[in-house]
């Protein structure tokens, strides 16, 4: 067992790429600082989802405390695609806080760090003749500057960042954070069976997505004000991945955003990954959908994937969005018997079911072994809607995207965390008390809560 201090300059909660970032430019800018970095899921290396490791992907997800994809050093980066925008067109909010100027500099200070650690140095540049083409259909490119590292070179950068870390920090995994007083400054954890006590004299909660739920509830026991009403709701869309090689070949990520006619609702595409594999996710006990791709040529696949969700904002009286999503997934893992559903497009518009048969007859092979079925049963109408009206408008532009073989997975949904009251990112009522990245509602990709992450660092040296 690690020797526990009483004290520490500072305490991170979580230990994904923005936490590990806090840690890293503290470390580095000053060796005599003492720092503890409490992680509730494993070590890197020992993050083994048993769904992989054991039942070859069959079966229902097993419902670990701890999700191995969602939870441990490195968060929930850990698995992903490791695509790193460099820019501040999308990605996360902190430019309704700091110059965009500012942010982009901490993406790019992030991205070297990244880049020392083994990271590429490849960067897919915006394309102005895709965009225009778009345009002709009233679909909007969204453009920046973007690296992808692969599933592969973004886990092993990471592996090679955190041990890098482990002589300068003190790093505890499977330390689950149960409460924070804020008067005091003492930080309660469960660590090896024994709840440990410490005081930090700045806390940064960096809990990501796995630890939201948990923050939102801290928040509402110590009286400080949140908001974020919006949640995204849709499918993964795979499909032959020519159908979009003009687009990938080019810019790599096409993020490409269509309102509907029907609604008037803002569909985007998200998270597009290029001859890759969709993949299965559990958040907090609810299966959804997610997707990645590998560098390496031998793991690539013949089909690309990627999100396709409507964006809802909802007015008074209503605050739960993340409920609100939460239900709507778990409903198509009740349809699905403890799974997820995989329907044909060309099945869902003549409103009828895949059956296995069906799905045997595709031409577009899944790469996830998920439950032939029908999304309608659980998608509401509007969102469902939206999504067929989209596909139908991004066919204009990649023609076959409304192939009767297009899949669509269910349920993707991405909810983003209550954001708490903040001055500089120190948390109202609090002192040294910091939220960061995803968990605290500010950011939804690696570079902005990487970025977040450093920002903060420089904030506590400078206090
Ligand atoms: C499958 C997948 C693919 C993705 N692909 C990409 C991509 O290609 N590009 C991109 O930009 N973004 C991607 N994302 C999003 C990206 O991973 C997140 O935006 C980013 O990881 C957020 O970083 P973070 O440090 O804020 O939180 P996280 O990475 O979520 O880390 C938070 C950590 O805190 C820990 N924690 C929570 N509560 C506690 C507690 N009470 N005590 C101790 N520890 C706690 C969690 O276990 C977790 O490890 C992907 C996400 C997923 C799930």
């Amino acid at each position: 067992m690690s020797e526990i201090l009483n004290k520490y300059d500072v305490v991170i909660i979580g230990g994904g790429i923005g936490g590990i970032m806090t840690a890293y430019r503290l470390s580095k800018q000053n060796d005599k600082l003492k720092i503890l970095l409490l992680e509730k899921g494993n070590d890197l290396s020992e993050r083994k989802c048993p769904l992989i490791t054991k039942n070859k992907g069959k079966g229902g997800c097993l419902k670990c405390a701890n999700c191995a994809i969602m939870s441990g050093m490195a968060g929930a980066g850990a698995f992903s695609d490791g695509k790193y925008i460099i820019g501040t067109e999308y990605g996360g909010w902190l430019t309704d806080y700091l110059p965009a100027d500012t942010v982009l500099s901490y993406i790019k200070q992030a991205d070297e760090v990244l880049v020392n650690f083994g990271a590429t140095t490849k960067v897919f540049h915006p394309n102005d003749e895709l965009k225009r083409e778009c345009l002709k259909y009233d679909l909007h490119l969204r453009q920046t500057d973007l690296k992808h590292l692969g599933t592969d070179e973004n886990y092993f950068t990471m592996l090679k960042l955190i041990e890098y870390l482990k002589d300068k920090v003190t790093i505890l995994t499977r330390a689950r954070a149960l409460d924070v007083d804020k008067n005091t400054n003492t930080v309660l954890f469960s660590y090896q069976n024994t709840e440990v006590s410490v005081h930090g004299e700045h806390i940064v909660f960096a809990v990501g997505r796995a630890g939201s739920q948990d923050f939102r509830t801290w928040c509402d026991k110590n009286g400080i004000e949140c908001n974020n009403n919006q949640v995204d709701l849709g499918v993964r869309v795979e499909l032959p991945s020519i159908v979009w090689d003009k687009f990938s070949k080019q810019i790599y990520e096409p993020k490409v955003w269509y309102r509907t006619k029907g609604y008037g609702d803002v569909v985007r595409m998200f998270c597009f990954n290029e001859r890759g594999q969709v993949v299965m996710e559990n958040t907090d006990n609810v299966l959804t959908i997610n997707g990645h791709s590998y560098a390496q040529e031998d793991k690539k696949t013949k089909n690309s994937n990627f999100a396709l969700l409507s964006t809802s904002t909802f007015t008074q009286p209503f605050k739960e969005p993340i409920e609100y999503a939460r239900y709507v997934a778990s409903l198509a893992n009740k349809i699905s018997g403890g799974s997820v559903l995989v329907q044909r497009f060309g099945d869902l518009v003549k409103g009828r079911r895949t059956t296995p048969e069906r799905l045997a007859q595709s031409t577009t092979i899944p790469t996830l072994e998920a439950v032939p079925g029908d999304l309608a049963l659980c998608m509401p109408k509007r969102q469902l809607d939206n999504i067929v009206e989209t596909i139908y408008a991004l066919d204009r532009i990649a023609p076959g995207t409304a192939n009767m073989d297009t899949l669509l997975y269910g349920i993707e949904c991405k909810y983003y965390a209550t954001r708490p009251e903040t001055t500089d990112f120190e948390i109202n009522g609090c002192k040294n008390i910091y939220a960061i990245g995803d968990g605290g509602g500010f950011t939804r990709s690696l570079s902005h809560a990487a970025a977040h992450g450093l920002y903060i660092a420089d904030k506590i040296l400078n206090s």
